[in-house]
C-alpha cells in the first residue's frame, strides 16, 4: 500500500510520513520546497513539485493508494494580512489536488485540518458539533477543504478524515526531524529559545483563567502522526468519512508551558509581560473522546515530553547536527 503524502517536507507531514513507514506502507513526499526542508525528507522518495502542478500530480497520483494532505500555509496573521496567498494555495491548489485524486481513482484521503474551523468557540472542552464560523482567512480556506471533502464524498464517494489539530508541538523521538519554523511563532520553541539570547513575549496576563494566561491544548506531534495512520486504516477497513478533534482533551496555560521549559532545560525563560495577542481566546481545548471511539487512538505522550523532545532537538539544529 503506497500513500503520497503531500508537504512531506513540512514539520508534521515529516512525522506522518514516518510513523506510516513505521506501519508498513510504502511512502512517497510531495512538496515544493517553500516552506518544507530536504532534510526533513531525508531517507524517503521526494518528489519536488507544487500542488497546483497539475500533470506532476497526476503523474505521481497512478504510483499511490490514498493521500494525507498537510501542505498547507499556516500562519493565522499572515492569513488575515495576506489571504490571496491563503486561498491560492490552501484553497485552490488544494482542490487541484483533490480532483486530481479524484480523477486517479483514489478513494482515501487524510486531510489536516484545525481547530481554527470552529473560530469562537461555543463551549469548552470543544466537541466536532461545535459549529464552524472560522474568524480568520487561515480558518476559513481549511473549512473550504472540509466542505469539499464532504460534497465529494457524497457525490462520488471520496472518503475522507478531516483531522482537526490543536497545538502540535514537540518532536519525533528519532531526534531525526522536528519543528522548524521561519518565522518561529509558536510558544514552545519561543519558550526553549528564551532560555538563551531571546526572551518571551507573553501575550496577556489578563484572561479569565486560573493564572490569567491563556490555556492551549498541547499534542505531540507523534501523538497527532500515529492518528493519521490509524485514520487512514479505518477508511481502508470501510470506515465512513470522519470529522475528528486531534488534541489531548487538557490544557496547559503560557505559564505552564515556561516551567515545563525550565524544568526540560534547567534554564530559566526569559520573559517580559505583552498586551495581549488580537483574535487569541482565552481556552481553546479539545474533547478528543471521538477520535478514541472511532479510532482506538488517544493521545499518550505528555508536556514534558513534548518540551524535552523539542528541547532536544533544537540543540541539535543549534550545534549543526
Ligand atoms: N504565545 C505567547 N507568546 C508568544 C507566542 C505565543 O504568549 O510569543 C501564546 C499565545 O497567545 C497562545 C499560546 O501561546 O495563547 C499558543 O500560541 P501559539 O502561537 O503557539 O499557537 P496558537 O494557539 O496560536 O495556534
Amino acid at each position: 500500500m503506497a500513500i503520497l503524502v503531500v508537504g512531506g517536507a513540512g514539520y508534521i507531514g515529516s512525522h506522518a510520513a514516518r510513523a506510516l513507514r513505521r506501519s508498513g506502507y510504502e511512502v512517497i513526499l510531495y512538496d515544493n520546497l517553500s516552506t518544507g526542508h530536504r532534510r526533513l525528507a531525508q531517507g524517503f522518495e521526494l518528489v519536488d513539485g507544487d500542488m497546483a502542478d497539475e500533470p506532476k500530480l497526476r503523474s505521481v497520483l497512478t504510483r499511490v493508494d490514498a493521500v494525507m494532505h498537510f501542505a498547507a500555509h499556516a500562519y493565522v496573521g499572515e492569513s488575515v494580512e495576506n489571504p490571496r496567498k491563503y486561498f491560492r494555495n490552501n484553497v485552490e491548489a488544494a482542490l487541484t489536488l483533490l480532483n486530481a485524486t479524484l480523477d486517479a481513482g483514489i478513494r482515501r484521503f487524510v486531510f489536516s485540518s484545525t481547530c481554527a474551523v470552529y473560530g469562537v468557540p461555543t463551549q469548552i472542552p470543544i466537541t466536532e458539533e461545535n459549529p464552524r464560523q472560522p474568524v480568520n482567512p487561515y480558518g476559513t480556506s481549511k473549512l473550504f477543504c472540509e466542505y469539499a471533502l464532504e460534497a465529494y464524498d457524497r457525490a462520488y464517494g471520496l472518503r475522507s478524515a478531516r483531522l482537526r489539530y490543536f497545538n502540535a508541538a514537540g518532536a519525533d523521538e528519532s531526534g531525526e526531524i522536528g519543528e522548524l519554523h521561519d518565522p518561529e511563532t509558536h510558544l514552545i520553541p519561543l519558550a526553549l529559545a528564551a532560555t538563551g539570547p531571546g526572551e518571551l513575549q507573553i501575550f496577556g496576563t489578563d484572561y479569565p483563567t486560573p493564572d490569567g494566561t491563556c490555556i492551549r491544548d498541547y499534542i505531540h506531534v507523534s501523538d497527532l502522526a500515529e492518528a493519521h495512520v490509524r485514520a487512514l486504516q479505518h477508511l481502508e477497513k470501510g470506515g465512513d468519512s470522519v470529522a475528528l478533534n486531534l488534541g489531548t482533551g487538557g490544557g496547559h496555560s503560557v505559564l505552564e508551558v515556561i516551567h515545563a521549559a525550565e524544568a526540560a532545560t534547567g534554564r530559566a525563560v526569559r520573559r517580559k509581560v505583552g498586551p495581549r495577542r488580537p483574535g487569541d481566546p482565552p481556552v481553546l481545548v479539545a474533547d478528543a473522546r471521538r477520535a478514541q471511539q472511532v479510532l482506538g487512538w488517544k493521545a499518550t505522550r505528555t508536556l514534558a515530553d513534548i518540551v524535552s523532545g523539542a528541547w532536544q532537538w533544537m540543540q541539535r539544529v543549534q550545534s549543526g547536527s
